[in-house]
């Protein structure tokens, strides 16, 4: 079984005062049934792991460097981040691949530094509008699945987040059909690369784009394990309520 994940992605939003986010948050979900995770900027980590301390609430980071250490002026390592007192990383959001010209090659480094620091990396794939619009849409999946993830993995220690660029932060959303049919297709790679096993075993969230609104009917898809969620997640009052979705999904 699956335990669901509904991710929140900060980005670069939040001071201290937004950790009151988190106590409503708490509040409003006292002992969820599925996972709940905020990835808060760096500045954050460490306050929001001390705010989230009695509740089951985990915390992530957003980027890590793939070394443990060293002359990288403004990066901080996976190993700062579990140190930190987080479980999670996020790895090849599309604003790094983008903002930072990130590489599968040095997406898939960074998931392996994330491994080995004892953190769960949720490693972002997804396509362009133009390669949707080319039809590459799988092609695309299949070569960022390929490169950006190490040949040993577990199934504990990996989460895929299905983000179709043209879906984040714009209010667009593809259709249940669209949605599950890269899902399924992330599935079949998984279990062909990694065994049935642990490729069934893998999350796999949908990002771009969720709201409470459509939340339902995203759940509803086959393979769809939860959502990463950067806008809507910012407000406990619009977070909470895509929880409960998942929770009743
Ligand atoms: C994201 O940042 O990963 C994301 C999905 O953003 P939004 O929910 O705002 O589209």
């Amino acid at each position: 079984m699956r335990k669901k994940l509904a991710a929140g992605n900060w980005k670069m939003n939040g001071l201290s005062a937004s950790l009151t986010e988190l106590e409503t948050l708490k509040t409003a979900h006292p002992a969820p049934s599925v996972e709940v995770l905020i990835c808060p900027p760096s500045t954050l980590i460490t306050s929001a792991v001390v705010t989230a301390a009695d509740h089951p609430l985990q915390i992530g980071g957003q980027d890590c460097h793939a070394n443990e250490a060293g002359a990288h002026t403004g990066d901080i390592s996976a190993a700062m981040i579990k140190d930190a007192g987080a479980s999670y990383v996020l790895t090849g959001h599309s604003e790094r691949r983008t903002d930072h010209n990130e590489s599968d090659a040095t997406i898939r480094a960074k998931t392996r530094a994330a491994h080995e620091a004892g953190l769960t990396a949720v490693v972002c794939i997804g396509e362009t509008l133009e390669e949707r619009e080319a039809a590459n849409t799988l092609q695309i999946i299949a070569g960022q699945l390929a490169a950006s993830l190490p040949d040993i993995l577990a199934a504990e220690n990996t989460v895929i987040a299905y983000e179709p660029v043209w879906a984040i932060g714009t209010g667009k959303v593809p259709t249940t059909n669209q949605i599950g049919e890269v899902h399924d297709f992330i599935r079949t790679k998984l279990e062909q690369r990694y065994g049935e096993g642990v490729g069934r075993s893998i999350r796999i969230l949908y990002g771009g784009s969720v709201k409470a609104s459509n939340a339902d009917e995203i759940f509803a898809v086959s393979n769809v394990d939860g959502a990463l969620v950067g806008g809507a997640s910012l407000k406990a009052s619009d977070f909470g309520p895509i929880v409960t979705a998942l929770e009743n999904a």
